[in-house]
C-alpha cells in the first residue's frame, strides 16, 4: 500500500471558489482530494470572456478588503504583486432628482459621517441632521435578526436608506434592503454598533480597518483581471496533486459500505451533454467514494443533493437568489475618457427611465484594462435583474429586458442616461450578455439562522460539511475564509474520529 492510498480522501463537489479553496486546505490537511465540477471551466462566479478583443472578468471583478481574508490567498498563490486598487474617482449614484457622487466612506452605502461633504449633497440638511440622531441612540448588543432596511431606518432614517444604501444594496445584492438580513450583506456591523455606540462609528471603524490595508479603498482588483485567482488557484492545486475532474456533475451523495468494511461517503457523477444544460446525459454514472465530502454549490443544489444523506434537510431549501444579467459593452467614445461619473453608477430604485440597476465603468475604474483598450475605447458593464423579479413567493417589480437583444438595446440607452455622454449602437465596436441564473444567495431577513440550522444537520453527520455564498454571505471576503475554516474543522473531525 503506498502512502496515497493510505491517506483519507476527501471530494468537493463544485469547483467555485468556495469548493477549490476547500481544496486547498484539505490537501494541506494530508488529504487525497478530488474535485468535482459539473461546467467545462473552473471558477463559478468568477469568469472571464472576450469582448471586442479584450479579455474582461464575465463575473466577480473586485473583491472587499475589510478584512485580509482574499490578500492572503492571492498572496498564497502568487498574484500579491498584482493587486490593484481602482481609481479613487469613486462611485456615483443616481438619484430621482439627479445624479449624485456616492460618499467613499461608508459601507453599503451608509455613510461614516452624515456630514460628509458628498453625503450632505446626497441627503440635504435634514436627512443629514436625521442621521446623526445615530450617535445619540443607544446602541445594544445585536438581538435577533434585523433586515438592512430597519436597521438603517431606525438608525439614520429614511433618506439614508432610499437615497444611499438602496442603490448599493440593489446593485450588490440584486435585492431590496427590507429584504435582505444586516448580518449577512454587512457582517460584524451590527457588533461593531454596540461595540463602538452606533452605527456611523461601526462603519467608519470597518472603513478604517481597510484602509490601514488597502490604499482607503474598499474594493481591489487584480491587474488583469479577478479571474486569475482562478487559474492560479488552480494551478497550485494540481501542482499539489489535487485531482481536478471537469464536466462531472453530482447528482446522487449517500452513505455505503466501503469494500474493506468501513463507512464512507459514496458520490454518483454524470457527464451533462455539450449544449443542453437542461437534460439527456451521456454514459454511464461514475462514482467516486471518499471519508469527507465537501458540498460546494448554490444553497438550493446543495440541499438537493444532500437530502438524501440527510433526510432532515427536507423543509429547509434555501430561497434560490435573482436571475442577474450583465451587459457588457465596448464603446468607441473618447468622451468617456473624463469619466464623467467615476468608476461606475448605482441606481436608487425609484429612478423612472432607468431599466439597469447598475452601471460598472470598467475602463475608468482599473488603469490596467484602459492600457489595454487604449484611449477613447471604453468598457461599460450594466446589470439587469432584482430579487423579486422572479423569486418565487416575493412581489415581483415588473418585468424587465430578457431577450439578448432587448438588453442591448436597454444598455445603450440606460449607459447614454446614466454616463450622461450620447451613445447610440454605432459607437459599441462589440457586446456581450452574461447570464448568472440564482448565483446571487438570496440573504433574506434570518438567513443566518436558517444557515446555521442546515450546518448543524449536516454537521450531525460524519465526514460533511457545506461552503459557499449562500452559506457563508455573498462575496469573496466572506467565502474564502469560511470554506477555509469548515475544511479545517472537517479535516480536524476526521483526524479524532468524531462527527464534524
Ligand atoms: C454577477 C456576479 C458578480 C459578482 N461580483 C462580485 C464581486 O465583484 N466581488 C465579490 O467579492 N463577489 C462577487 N460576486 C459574488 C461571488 O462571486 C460569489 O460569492 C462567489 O464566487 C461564490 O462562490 P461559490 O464557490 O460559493 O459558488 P459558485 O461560484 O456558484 O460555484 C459553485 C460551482 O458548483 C458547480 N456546480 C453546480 N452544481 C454542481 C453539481 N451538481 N456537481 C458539480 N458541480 C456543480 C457550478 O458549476 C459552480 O462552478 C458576484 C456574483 C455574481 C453572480
Amino acid at each position: 500500500m503506498d502512502d496515497a492510498s493510505r491517506r483519507p480522501r476527501a471530494l468537493v463537489v463544485g469547483g467555485g471558489i468556495s469548493g477549490l479553496v476547500a481544496a486547498l486546505e484539505l490537501r494541506r490537511a494530508g488529504l487525497d482530494v478530488t474535485v468535482l465540477e459539473a461546467d467545462r471551466r473552473w471558477g463559478g462566479c468568477i469568469g472571464e470572456h472576450e469582448v471586442a478583443g479584450l479579455r474582461l472578468d464575465s463575473g466577480a471583478e473586485s473583491f472587499a478588503t475589510r478584512t485580509d481574508a482574499v490578500r492572503t490567498l492571492v498572496e498564497e498563490i502568487g498574484l500579491a504583486e498584482d493587486v490593484v486598487a481602482p481609481h479613487p474617482s469613486g462611485a456615483w449614484v443616481i438619484l430621482p432628482d439627479g445624479p449624485a457622487e456616492l460618499p467613499k466612506t461608508g459601507v453599503l452605502g451608509i455613510p461614516a459621517n452624515p456630514w460628509d461633504a458628498e453625503v450632505r449633497a446626497a441627503l440635504g440638511l435634514w436627512g443629514s441632521l436625521r442621521a446623526s440622531a445615530d450617535r445619540w441612540l443607544p446602541a445594544r448588543e445585536p438581538r435577533g435578526t434585523e433586515s438592512v432596511a430597519d436597521l438603517v431606518r431606525a438608525r439614520m432614517g429614511r433618506r439614508v436608506l432610499d437615497r444611499l444604501v438602496a442603490p448599493v444594496v440593489g446593485g450588490v445584492h440584486s435585492a431590496d434592503p427590507a429584504l435582505l438580513d444586516a448580518d449577512m450583506v454587512a457582517p460584524g456591523l451590527r457588533r461593531l454598533m454596540a461595540e463602538k455606540g452606533s452605527l456611523a462609528a461601526a462603519v467608519a471603524a470597518q472603513r478604517g480597518a481597510a484602509r490601514g490595508r488597502k490604499a482607503g479603498s474598499a474594493v481591489a482588483g487584480i491587474r488583469g483581471g479577478l479571474n486569475r485567482i482562478v487559474a492560479a488557484l488552480v494551478e497550485r492545486l494540481e501542482a499539489d496533486g489535487v485531482r481536478l475532474v471537469l464536466g462531472e456533475r453530482v447528482e446522487r451523495l449517500e452513505r455505503a459500505t466501503g469494500a474493506d468494511g468501513s463507512t464512507l461517503w459514496r458520490v454518483g457523477a454524470v457527464v451533462p451533454s455539450e449544449g443542453s444544460e437542461e437534460e439527456a446525459l451521456l454514459g454511464p454514472e461514475d462514482t467516486y467514494e471518499a471519508d469527507v465530502v465537501v458540498v460546494a454549490l448554490g444553497g438550493p443544489a446543495a440541499v438537493e443533493l444532500l437530502s438524501d444523506a440527510v433526510p432532515a434537510l427536507a423543509g429547509h431549501e434555501p430561497v434560490p437568489g435573482p436571475e442577474v444579467k450583465l451587459v457588457t459593452l465596448v464603446l468607441d467614445c473618447p468622451a468617456l475618457d473624463a469619466r464623467p461619473r467615476g468608476t461606475g453608477v448605482l441606481v436608487a430604485p425609484q429612478v423612472p427611465g432607468v431599466e439597469a440597476k447598475a452601471l460598472t465603468h470598467a475602463t475608468a475604474k482599473w488603469a490596467w484594462l484602459a492600457d489595454e483598450a487604449g484611449a477613447g475605447t471604453h468598457v461599460v458593464r450594466l446589470s439587469y435583474g432584482r430579487a423579486g423579479d422572479r423569486v418565487p413567493g416575493v412581489a415581483g417589480v415588473g418585468r424587465g429586458p430578457e431577450t439578448d437583444n432587448e438588453l442591448f438595446a436597454a444598455a445603450v440607452r440606460d449607459a447614454s442616461t446614466l454616463l450622461g455622454v450620447a451613445l447610440t449602437p454605432e459607437d459599441v465596436t462589440g457586446w456581450d450578455v452574461v447570464r448568472w441564473q440564482g448565483a446571487l444567495p438570496f440573504a433574506t431577513v434570518g438567513h443566518r439562522e436558517r444557515v446555521a440550522a442546515i450546518r448543524a444537520l449536516v454537521g450531525a453527520q460524519p465526514g460533511l460539511a457545506v461552503v459557499g455564498g449562500w452559506a457563508a454571505g455573498n462575496g469573496l471576503a466572506a467565502v474564502i475564509p469560511d470554506a477555509r475554516s469548515q475544511a479545517i474543522a472537517l479535516a480536524g473531525s476526521l483526524e479524532r474520529g468524531l462527527p464534524s
